[in-house]
């Protein structure tokens, strides 16, 4: 075979599942490999399908399954990388077709089959937030928000119908285990998730949840299912610790006997338990199978130093249940990770942006380099040090470039114009209308909806009253036919003199949306772009830009579940304190807390050489009692007890120290037994 020399760097077991099963007369039987942090599961996935397409695979006739598109791309281009060693041309990543995540393929089949399984083609695809707002419209129209007080709130309402629908578990379960205040509805809370899906199909609107749901449901005919499991020869999943119960059944339906089908995770990064992920899904994955899966396991971290996954390893040692892996690296160092003591949040935030700045002077880039939190509010102070200090950066997982208003309403006004039943879209666009208010946009939108053509429709509709001279031009650049991306520039021109009357940084958000417009070049349509912005919207960096930018040096923010798959030379860690990490001060379930040991165990093992925690002491955190909440200084999170700590570095650090160099905290002294040396 031309050039496997791409093989020779895997060790033997990276390289048994690499070519399990490939190159047969008949399609690989199903394999997981099952393997800890960095011990290189992405890695030879990449080969393996590298090794596939060695082997005269079909680019088109693989489907590929990770949990970000930045991670679908990132293996893209690995498998581009290795088939170019292998046979001196690479396979182009646009040849792989099929890469994305589930949520992304199942919205490509949907739409692709929506005639035949009673879709609008057009469907809109609501983000939380809409369907959020959505919830909302339901629960006003039944008058629960009115009637009852103390009625969840509409986030509360679409957490707990997320989980019924994606656990595939009875309401009256979701409530009992995971949302007890909420029980006393049960009834409301059934008949509200009635009135929302029928809100849904009647607005041809899918959320989240439903991209899953629908796909799981029409997979259910064994007539489509065999269908669409024909499309591919291969199926392979990373982070399949990650799936839930929609997934695992949607993937058996894809290919019941398993052949072609490779998962590779670790049950010890399992932290998606609370979006009703289960780690059933990959331990039970080879009984799921007849014949039985095979199964591999790796053991060699090639990522982090010695003493950082020793660390690592000590923590996950400590819980409650028993993960096999027992990882070791021959990447020797005398550096153990660093708990740095510091009194507040701020100095916690000059201290890290210290060493980073440090750092880059001596060769480390900022983008080796990351900072990573449990929860995106936690790097508020570190965002203001880094921009003072004008280091720029990327925010993974935080507030997203979708978020911004400008940002949803041009893209409202898309969703609208393809499909005009969309109430969500429809109030926000509306209401950007001088003289429109909720009350004549909901005039309005009653009229669409029961116009057999709603979009036609609007130009018969009756202007608002008090909506003057500028609801003609709104008829006009709503009901225009525009190829893409030509509709976005409609979309945006509409839209720009709106953006004066409403925002004081006109400018800046006009530059955001000239950007948009340049990221919608690159899809072949509205629904394509629509789709892939709704469902991974691109990260807020630090010049507010939608993009990250090109060529430029910076520095990653991210929180622990975004960071999820990548690596770092260095990594810090915000607030490891109770509190921040676990989250909740003992007042949530073993279940829930063993997902915060595992949370910590992904966020140090992001870390290739250096290791750093921040220990803020002057931190508040909120401890529910009896009679109610009461705030208390942080302590050091109870999953770093004495009996690891040595495997750390402790230090105490504060500014007043000459500069910044960190002060080693003093040698422990046993007083007890210089005492009673004086005497022996
Ligand atoms: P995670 O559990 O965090 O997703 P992983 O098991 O997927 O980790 P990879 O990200 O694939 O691990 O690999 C971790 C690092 O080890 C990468 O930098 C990768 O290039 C390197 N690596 C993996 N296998 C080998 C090998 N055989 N030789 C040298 N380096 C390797
Ligand atoms: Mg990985």
């Amino acid at each position: 075979m031309a050039g496997a020399g791409y093989l020779d760097k895997l060790n033997d077991n990276q390289r048994a599942a690499v070519e399990f099963g490939v190159g047969g007369d008949t399609l690989p039987p199903p394999l997981l490999v099952i393997a800890g942090a960095g011990s290189g599961k992405t890695n030879t996935l990449a080969h393996r399908v590298a090794h596939l397409l060695v082997n005269g695979a079909d680019p088109r006739r693989i489907l590929l399954m990770t949990f970000s598109r930045r991670a679908a791309t990132e293996l893209t281009r690995r498998v581009e990388r290795i088939t170019a060693q292998a046979m001196g041309t690479s396979v182009a990543a646009e040849a792989l077709t099929w890469a994305g995540t589930f949520h992304g393929i199942g919205a490509r089949i949907l739409r692709e089959h929506a005639l035949s399984i009673g879709l609008h083609p057009e469907f809109s695809i609501h983000d939380r937030e809409d369907s959020a707002d959505l919830m909302n419209l339901s629960r006003h129209g039944l008058g629960f928000s009115k009637t009852e007080s103390r009625f969840p709130a509409k986030g509360t309402c679409l957490a707990i119908y997320s989980r019924a629908v994606n656990a595939e578990a009875p309401l009256g379960d979701v409530l009992r285990d995971h949302f007890p205040w909420c029980a006393p509805w049960q009834a409301e809370l059934k008949q509200l998730f009635g009135a929302y899906v029928q809100a849904k199909q009647v607005q041809n609107v899918l959320d989240y949840d439903d991209l899953l749901l629908a796909w799981a449901q029409v997979m259910a005919d064994p007539g489509f299912a065999g269908h669409i499991g024909a499309i591919w020869d291969h199926v392979l999943i990373d982070e399949y610790q990650d799936t839930n119960r929609l997934q695992a059944r949607i993937l058996l339906a894809l290919k019941p006997d398993g052949r072609g089908l490779t998962v590779v995770g670790d049950d010890a990064q399992s932290i998606y338990a609370f979006r009703a992920a289960t780690v059933r899904n990959i331990l039970d994955f080879p009984d799921a199978y007849t014949p039985r899966a095979d199964v591999i396991t790796l053991d060699r971290n090639y990522r982090s130093t010695q003493p950082i996954l020793a660390a690592a390893n000590a923590v996950i040692g400590l819980a409650k249940e028993r993960f096999s892996k027992n990882l070791w690296t021959e990447r020797a160092s005398a550096q153990k990770p660093r708990l740095v003591t510091v009194q507040t949040e701020a100095e916690q935030a000059r201290y890290m942006v210290d060493r980073i700045l440090e750092d880059r002077e001596t060769g480390m880039k900022l983008k080796d380099q990351a900072v990573l939190f449990r929860t995106s509010s936690h790097s508020v102070q570190l965002e203001a040090e880094l921009t003072r200090r004008n280091v720029p950066y990327v925010k993974f997982g935080g507030l997203k470039f979708l978020d911004t208003a400008h940002v949803k309403d041009l893209l409202s006004f898309l969703r609208l114009a393809r499909n005009a039943r969309d109430r969500v879209a429809g109030f926000r666009v509306l209401q950007l209308i001088p003289g429109i208010g909720p009350k004549a946009a909901g005039h309005v939108l009653d009229a669409l909806d029961l116009a057999a053509d709603p979009r036609a429709a609007l130009e018969d509709v009756a202007a608002p009253a008090r909506a003057g001279a500028d609801w003609p031009g709104f008829v006009t650049a709503m009901t225009t036919q525009a190829v893409w991306p030509a509709a976005l520039s409609l979309a945006r021109a509409w839209y720009d003199p709106h953006l004066d009357r409403l925002h004081e940084d006109a400018e800046s958000r006009r530059a955001d949306l000239l950007q948009l417009e340049q990221i919608a070049t690159g899809y072949p349509s509205a629904e394509a772009f629509l789709t892939d912005l709704t469902l991974d919207p691109p990260d807020a960096t630090s010049d507010q830009a939608g993009v990250p930018l090109k060529d430029e040096d910076y520095l990653i923010l991210s929180t622990i579940h975004s960071a999820k798959g990548q690596e770092w030379k260095s990594v810090y860690l915000l607030n490891a304190v109770d509190g921040c990490i676990p989250s909740d001060l003992g007042t949530g379930s073993t279940h829930e807390l063993e997902e915060e040991r595992r949370l910590l165990y992904v966020a140090m093992t992001r870390a290739k050489d250096r290791l750093t925690l921040g220990l803020p002491l002057r931190f508040y955190v909120t401890q529910q009692t009896r009679n109610g909440d009461r705030h208390v200084y942080a302590m050091r999170t109870r999953f770093i007890p004495k009996e690891i700590l040595a495997h750390f570095e402790a230090l105490h650090w504060s500014p007043a120290q000459n500069g910044s160099a960190p002060r080693p905290a003093p040698a422990p002294i046993n007083v007890a037994a210089t005492m009673r040396e004086m005497w022996s």
